[in-house]
């Protein structure tokens, strides 16, 4: 038997199946189902409804954050994060092409232009190395902000992601955007629960956004949290997400362009009971990221793990192939045998919209992106 064969065999027996195994489905095996049959009861599925506070203060809990904001799900409230932070038409926002296409879509939708920089290989998350060449490169501090002076444009925020999980360098980001005058916003929707030292991921930044889509540690059905140490943003989150009503006995009175982008009682209602669940989830994938590692371990076959000082949620459990062909043999064979896996997201300038954003040279990412496949995920039974 080779590899690929006992990978299968070993997944299967992990889940307990011979059916098909997906890369990351839900459990609910809580309270969700009380909690929502409860907003049926009661009618109030949508815009009012106890259950959205509920999340809102439970999810400042768990991401360590003044105040947290539910929204209708996390790439709106990415948008809504870079807004607040400054981000306008016109504008420049470093990020990386590593990520889920979500992160350039935020961007795009405020009439800003996303800068593809490298990634850390370790990490998989943008490199303060390369932004800092970038900034040494391209970077003016002038008239209070920092400017693209090749390009004219305000370089007006920094939006790292933590792939999979594993934390970005946040604090080395963080002092590079100090130095150049602009904010960090953490694309976060993928690290529920991982920590920088004893900080979660999320709290770092001006703002961070969090996701509950199916696929996440934990669902909403859909959805999505802003979250932040700033009072008056987390109160100008929460207005404008909610069309900016203005308090009246009975007049509609609106005081910006704002959205509609709350998240209804109905799906706050399960992401209560799914919130519930998580440090049981946390504690079941950490133990299933024990069991891949073991696995591995002299396999050839590098599995990811946590790095010194951080720890990661393990939300896709992701190992390195030797190369594009092995990678590919992976790919197809699990899939063939119904263990799904993945390969880790195309890069953004692969993709028609991003073509010709501005990147850098992208080892690490084009690296990763020839190398990396996720495995099947899912709490364990
Ligand atoms: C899931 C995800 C989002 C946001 O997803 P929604 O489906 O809009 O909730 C944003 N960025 C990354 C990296 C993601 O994985």
């Amino acid at each position: 038997m080779d590899l690929i064969e006992n990978l299968v065999e070993f997944v299967q027996e992990t889940y307990k199946t011979r059916e098909f195994i997906p890369l990351h489905a839900p459990v609910f095996s809580g309270n969700e189902k009380k909690y929502v049959m409860d907003t049926l009861d009661s009618t109030f599925v949508s815009s009012v409804g106890g259950y959205v506070d509920k999340s809102e203060a439970m999810m400042a809990e768990i991401s360590h954050s003044k105040r947290a904001v539910a929204v209708v799900n996390g790439t709106a409230g990415l948008q809504v994060a870079l807004q607040l932070a400054g981000v306008t038409y016109g504008d420049e926002v470093i990020s990386q092409a590593l990520s889920f296409v979500a992160t350039a879509n935020a961007i795009t939708h405020l009439g800003a232009v996303p800068v593809f920089l490298d990634v850390d290989y370790d990490t998989m998350g943008l490199s303060p190395d390369a932004v800092q060449a970038f900034l040494e490169e391209f970077g003016e501090i002038r008239d209070g902000g920092c400017f693209n002076k090749k390009t004219g444009r305000r370089i007006a925020a920094c939006v790292p992601m933590h792939t999979f999980g594993f934390p970005v360098r946040i604090a080395a980001l963080i002092k590079i955007c100090n130095d150049w005058n602009f904010p960090l916003v953490e694309d976060a929707a993928e690290s529920i629960g991982s920590y920088v030292g004893d900080k979660s991921t999320g709290s770092f930044g001006l703002l961070g956004v969090f996701s509950f889509n199916g696929n996440k540690i934990v669902t909403s059905g859909g959805g999505g949290m802003i979250v932040t140490q700033d009072e008056e943003l987390g109160k100008l989150a929460k207005h404008i997400t909610t069309t900016a009503k203005v308090p009246h006995p009975y007049e509609y009175v609106h005081d910006h362009v704002a959205y509609n982008f709350r998240l209804p009682n109905l799906n706050a209602a399960l992401l209560c009971g799914q919130l519930e669940m998580l440090p049981k989830f946390l504690a079941n994938k950490r133990e299933l990221a024990g069991r891949y590692a073991s696995f591995f371990d002299g396999s050839g076959m590098k599995f990811r793990q946590e790095m010194d000082g951080t720890t990661a949620n393990y939300w896709l459990m992701c190992v390195e192939a030797d190369d594009a062909a092995q990678k590919e043999e992976i790919l197809k064979r699990t899939n063939a045998a119904g263990v799904m896996t993945r390969p880790i997201w195309q890069l953004m300038y692969r993709l028609p919209m991003y073509a010709k954003c501005y990147r850098d040279s992208q080892v690490n990412a084009e690296f990763l992106e020839q190398r990396i496949v996720n495995l099947p995920s899912s709490i364990t039974p």
